[in-house]
């Protein structure tokens, strides 16, 4: 239990604490625009992955060497607990599943708990996971240290958005005058749209899921689409452009556009490397379609769009790139090899 806590009003707090968990695809961006705009402030940043942790430091210190005092690299996860001044605010978390921010945050509630925290420290998880993990990991930081908070504020705007600062949050949150200034700030240094989904804990995820599901579905449309024109003879490059206008625009078409060299810095560009990977796509439909389930709901494309996906990450050369590859793939299913695996689905 807590011994002390002293709370602070956010006008009376001269600088804020950022930890950061997980830097990755999209984490390492994300932190970066945090680091970039340091003022008073610190930033505390850690991932499994020491070669992750050392190339995110060198490369925002190298880019940016004014805020190199204001960035420390952590070893462990139990180093983000401070006391005093160097107490975090938030930390964020962004990493893979649900068991992966579980870990983490049992991790960082039980150093907690051996300390004397002096303020608040919210738990902010980018991570896209399933919502009934995410309503127990806040029932336990709840029960644990009534003080503190998890929020689940998932985004969406791809690498491609996390580079450029540009994501969208979506937050369990009733309105817009529920979400404190500081941590509206916090955010606008990564995103331009904040989105509060609901007061319950889990709209954020619920809202993410949903936008999930139909970029999934959309993905293997737009795969069928280019693969389809590209029969016709059509050049793709100009049937890019055109889509990207027409009814059949959209993120997947237009901003993840398959077809290489058609837009700059994405990922089909580059051998369809980085990016949002088909693996994590494939695990958002399964969240989408389990949750669906849940609410007694039935998704037209939920079965047989996991069906396409579990294919595709049979080969870990492609579960392991941008979704876009899936133009690729299908390059490889012509009609009889397709109709063959459809008759393995039914
Ligand atoms: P990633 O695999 O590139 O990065 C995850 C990072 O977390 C890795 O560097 C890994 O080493 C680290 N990690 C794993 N377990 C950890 C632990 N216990 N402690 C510390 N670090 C740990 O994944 P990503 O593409 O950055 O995605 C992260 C999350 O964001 C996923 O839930 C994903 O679904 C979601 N997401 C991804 C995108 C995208 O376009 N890539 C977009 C929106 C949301």
């Amino acid at each position: 239990m807590l011994r002390t806590i002293r709370y602070f009003s956010s006008s009376s707090v001269s600088k804020v604490n950022y930890g950061f968990i997980g830097l990755g695809q999209m984490g390492q961006h994300m932190a970066r625009h945090i680091y970039d705009k340091l003022e008073n402030d610190k930033l505390y940043v850690y991932d499994v992955s020491q070669d992750a942790t050392n190339t995110f430091i060198q490369s925002v210190t190298s880019s940016n060497s004014a805020n190199s005092g204001k960035i420390n690299q952590l070893s462990s996860i139990s180093d983000f607990i401070k006391s005093g001044d160097e107490q975090l605010d938030y930390i964020i978390t962004m990493v893979p599943e649900g068991k992966h921010v579980k870990a983490v945050i049992e991790e960082l509630v039980s150093v907690t708990k051996k300390g004397s925290p002096s303020k608040k420290t919210t738990f902010l998880d980018s991570s896209t996971i399933d919502i009934p993990t995410s309503i127990e990991i806040h029932k336990y930081v709840k029960s644990e240290i009534p003080e503190f908070d998890f929020v689940d504020a998932p985004v969406s705007g791809g690498v491609a958005g996390a580079k450029k600062g540009t994501l969208s949050f979506m937050l369990s949150r009733a309105d817009d005058e529920s979400i404190t200034s500081e941590l509206r700030s916090l955010l606008n240094k990564m995103a331009k749209n904040i989105f509060p989904c609901g007061s319950n804990h889990g709209t954020g995820l619920a809202a993410k899921l949903s936008n999930n599901y139909l970029l999934a579905v959309t993905n293997l449309a737009v795969a069928d689409s280019f693969q389809l024109a590209k029969s016709f003879g059509l050049d793709l490059h100009k049937y890019a452009k055109l889509v990207s206008v027409s009814t059949g625009k959209s993120w997947a078409s237009v901003d993840n556009c398959p077809i290489p060299d058609v837009y700059s810095d994405i990922p089909s560009n580059n051998g369809y490397k980085g990016g949002f990977v088909t693996k994590l796509t494939r695990k958002d439909l399964v969240l989408a379609t389990a949750s669906a389930a849940k609410n007694g709901r039935f998704l037209y494309l939920g079965d047989i769009g996991k069906f396409w996906y579990d294919k595709a990450c049979e080969e870990e050369s492609i579960a392991s790139r941008d979704l876009a590859v899936l133009y690729e793939w299908l390059e490889g299913i012509d009609e009889e090899k397709g109709n063959a695996l459809l008759k393995e689905h039914k």
